[in-house]
């Protein structure tokens, strides 16, 4: 970690777009020591002290995806793939994919999902300074019915006290959230269809409950409807994807259920692949258009929306969180929203602190493009620095 100056045509400290022009940060150590107007912030820096300018371009908050799983490549079959490599060899693709992360911008990265606490062991390298990476956030095993979604991992639960223990071996093995397959999944073979409930509320409350115990969040996968529903009832954090479908692949947009996910503060990740703009052509316009449309129905009834990528499945790069943010684009949300999306409201919907904003006392997150996001997305592939915990990682 080196203390740093950093200067640049505007500073987004965020949330709502807020932002400080011809502004400098003051990085000291892993934390931002101060931010404000540039001639300000120069008077307090000492002399020497390495300076990045950026007179044309804009510094804001480390990006946050809340939703990728490292142990996938991303190729055409991601899952295979995973069952075919040992632990050593995946823990090695997963650290390049962490730098790909990184190195796109984002500098906190949830992972949804894998085995034997492999991203769990990948963070701590991070974190110990052994490979670059931004700071990872782990769910280790899924939870999942017996032949559910992703079982292969592991986490196949059936009843009360194998939710709880399952549970306890991931908090034992130190996951920062629990995740549960409310519903079936697209990738895996057999099992309970994607609309299927693979638990009941009864079940998704109890693990709702296992996890407090330990002081950690649920993210639910839901595609279903039913299992939205039961997970909202049963008091989860995040819901993942959240597409509303219903036996056969209909879709049933609830709007009474979608307005207890606002009133109760749960975030949904819609993990939007940065692939969307191919969605149509393998499902078909009218469908691509309706799953559009729900996204849209959220975000218009207020629904709290934070980014996420589902990097690694088939088609998702590790790299291009800003394809998906262009959904949100696409969608008609303001860009100072879908900043916030992967900043502010991110940090919030995953519960960490810390991190999000550019402010004083806050970790040093940081990056800087060429241009000005505010005004338009593509700036952000324009990626000219990048500052992680502090680290100088671009
Ligand atoms: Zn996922």
């Amino acid at each position: 970690m080196t203390d740093a100056l950093l200067t640049a045509g505007q500073v987004i400290t965020g949330p709502n777009g807020a932002r400080i022009t011809d502004g400098a940060v003051l990085v000291r150590g892993d934390r931002i020591a101060a931010v404000g107007p540039r001639e300000e912030i120069e008077r307090l820096a000492p002399e020497g002290l390495p300076t990045t300018a950026v007179p044309h371009g804009t510094l804001l908050p480390g990006l946050i995806d809340a939703h990728v799983h490292l142990i996938f490549d991303g190729g055409a079959t991601p899952l295979e793939t995973a069952q075919q490599t040992a632990d050593e060899e995946l823990l090695e693709g997963m650290a390049e994919r962490a730098q790909q992360l990184l190195h796109s911008g984002v500098t906190t990265v949830r992972d949804l999902g894998d085995r034997n606490g492999l991203a769990i062991r990948l963070r701590d390298a991070i974190a110990g300074g052994a490979v670059p990476g931004p700071r990872v956030l782990s769910a280790a095993t899924p939870l999942t019915s017996p032949g559910g979604h992703l079982h292969v991992f592991g986490g196949e639960v059936a009843g009360e006290d194998a939710i709880r223990t399952m549970i306890r071996r991931n908090a034992d093995l130190g996951a920062e959230v629990i995740k549960v397959m409310a519903t079936g999944g697209g990738m895996t073979k057999g099992g309970p269809a994607i609309w299927q409930n693979q638990f009941t509320e009864h079940e998704l409350s109890v693990a709702v409950d296992e996890a407090a115990c330990h002081g950690l969040p649920v993210a639910v996968h839901a595609h279903g409807t039913d299992g939205i529903a039961a997970a909202v009832r049963a008091g989860v954090a995040t819901i993942e994807h959240c597409t509303w479908m219903t036996e056969g692949g209909d879709f049933d947009l609830r709007e009474d259920v979608a307005m207890q996910i606002k009133s109760q503060g749960i975030s949904v990740c819609t993990a939007t692949s940065p692939n969307w703009r191919g969605f149509a052509e393998r499902v078909g316009q009218e469908r691509a258009e309706y799953l559009f449309s729900s996204m849209r129905w959220m975000a218009d009834l207020g629904v709290p929306l934070i980014a996420g990528t589902d990097a690694g499945v088939t088609r998702a790069d590790f790299d291009k969180l800003v394809n998906s943010l262009e959904f949100y684009e696409y969608l008609g949300l303001s860009n100072a929203k879908i900043l916030d999306m992967a900043t502010t409201d991110a940090a919030q919907g995953l519960g960490i602190t810390g991190t999000g904003q550019i402010a004083e006392g806050q970790r040093a997150d940081i990056i800087a493009v060429e241009g000005d996001p505010l005004v338009d997305l593509r700036a952000l592939r324009d990626i000219r620095l990048v500052i992680a915990g502090g680290k100088r990682a671009r």
